[in-house]
């Protein structure tokens, strides 16, 4: 007989790294109702809701606002794969793992990459930006807004402007920020915007919620083609076609539209979370959550501080909901990890490529952009880096950071 092994049950772990992290209750819950048929008027009619919700969630206008089945790179690579051609030209503003991976999905569209670099734990200079939007003049600026590798969250504002005065289309992923920081697609001037629910949407990862402007939205229905399947007459393609299926916007938007043609089955208890996500969010009101996350965060940091620790990164531009602690010398950094799991049950992120084995990355996320979270976090890293060899002074961490709460 096969083993059929034994019922889910493992222990109610604190989730502080930089997602996911813990996901809020109700967003449990949702995702254990029943499910409609995909055609279903009651199921179109919280597609809608979603689109409604997420408009707010991405302080948006656009008509164009739903979720790619998948997680946050799925959003990713259906806005590149949507609106890259072979041989276009798009900018990578790049200072950071997810700036690689744009360049790298931006490169299996078989589009020109030019980079615009900035160092690891830095801003890039929008300066820069527009002087090689100039020189190459871009379909695309393709950017990151809070990378959580680095823990630094990029300024958009400017980008955004040098976009339309160079009338190139510009895609944020604002995976790690969304629920957290402000993200004003619309003040931005942002085309394209994609996002994840397991970082500050406080959701599980796989659903991947996308805002798209009408004229990114035209360039896009610009290479609409119909799958033969569901092609009426007179249904003829137009454009260069999408070079994947899956993340066809073009389809996806049909889909999500009035029209309801059929691409794939939506996943719909990832729907429900999506929904249940937003609710949320919105509930709580915007500012009110942006504000926690930075209160949670920069308690974090003062508690980290005290600890004696330092803090990764340009300060003035860190991520609120993400801190990069640099490792002190002598101790064994996968072994704080992973005393942090086994001793208090708590996950702290490691870090990529150049900050692997330098800095731990501790997020203050959701439902864990809280003071018990934090404090928690704050007291048994105190106690791991004692028991590892580093002095870090008794109960100070914690004292700072219940200061800022206070
Ligand atoms: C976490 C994160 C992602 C994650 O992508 P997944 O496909 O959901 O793993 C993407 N982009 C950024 C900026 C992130 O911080």
């Amino acid at each position: 007989m096969t083993d059929t092994f034994k019922e889910l049950d493992h222990p109610a772990r604190l989730l502080m790294g930089p997602g996911p992290i813990n996901v809020h209750p109700r967003v449990l819950r949702a995702m254990s109702v029943q499910l409609l048929g995909q055609f279903d008027p009651e199921f179109t009619g919280y597609m809608n809701e979603v689109m409604a919700l997420y408009r707010g969630v991405f302080q948006t206008a656009n008509r164009w606002t739903f979720v790619v089945d998948g997680t946050s790179r799925a959003g990713i690579e259906a806005a590149l794969v949507s609106t890259l051609s072979p041989g276009d030209d798009v900018v990578v503003v790049n200072a950071g793992r997810f700036g690689l991976l744009l360049a790298e999905i931006a490169e299996r569209c078989d589009a020109k990459v030019t980079f615009v670099e900035g160092e690891w734990g830095q801003v890039v200079d929008p300066q820069a930006v527009e002087d090689a939007v100039k020189r190459v003049k871009p379909r695309l600026v393709a950017c990151v807004h809070g990378d959580t590798s680095t823990t630094i969250a990029q300024p958009i504002e400017a980008i955004g402007e040098i976009c339309r005065r160079h009338d190139a289309l510009l895609y944020v992923d604002a995976t790690a920020t969304l629920g957290g920081m402000s993200v004003p697609v619309d003040n931005w001037q942002a085309d394209i915007v994609t996002a994840g629910l397991q970082k500050c949407m406080g959701g599980p990862s796989g659903s991947a919620p996308i805002t798209i402007s009408d004229r990114a939205a035209d360039h896009i229905f610009s290479r609409r083609h119909v799958e033969k399947g569901l092609a009426g007459p007179g249904m003829t393609g137009n454009g260069r076609r999408i070079a994947s299926n899956y993340f066809d916007l073009a389809m996806i938007m049909d889909y999500w539209s009035d029209k309801r043609l059929n691409h794939h089955t939506e996943a719909a208890s990832m729907l429900f979370a999506a929904r249940e996500c937003a609710r949320i969010v919105l509930e709580e009101g915007l500012e009110a959550r942006f504000a926690r996350h930075a209160e949670a965060g920069a308690a974090m940091v003062a508690g980290i501080e005290a600890l004696g620790l330092t803090v990764y990164g340009d300060q003035a531009h860190k991520m609120t909901n993400v801190t990069g602690v640099i490792a002190p010398a002598g101790v064994d950094y996968d072994r704080v990890k992973a005393r942090m799991r086994t001793e208090f049950e708590i996950e702290i992120g490691a870090a990529f490529g150049p900050l692997a084995g330098k800095i731990w990355r501790i997020g203050t996320m959701g439902v864990n952009a809280r003071k018990h979270a934090v404090l928690q976090t704050l007291a048994a890293l105190e106690a791991v880096l004692r028991w590892e060899g580093f002095a870090a002074p008794a109960g100070a961490g914690v004292d700072a950071a219940a200061k800022v709460f206070a």
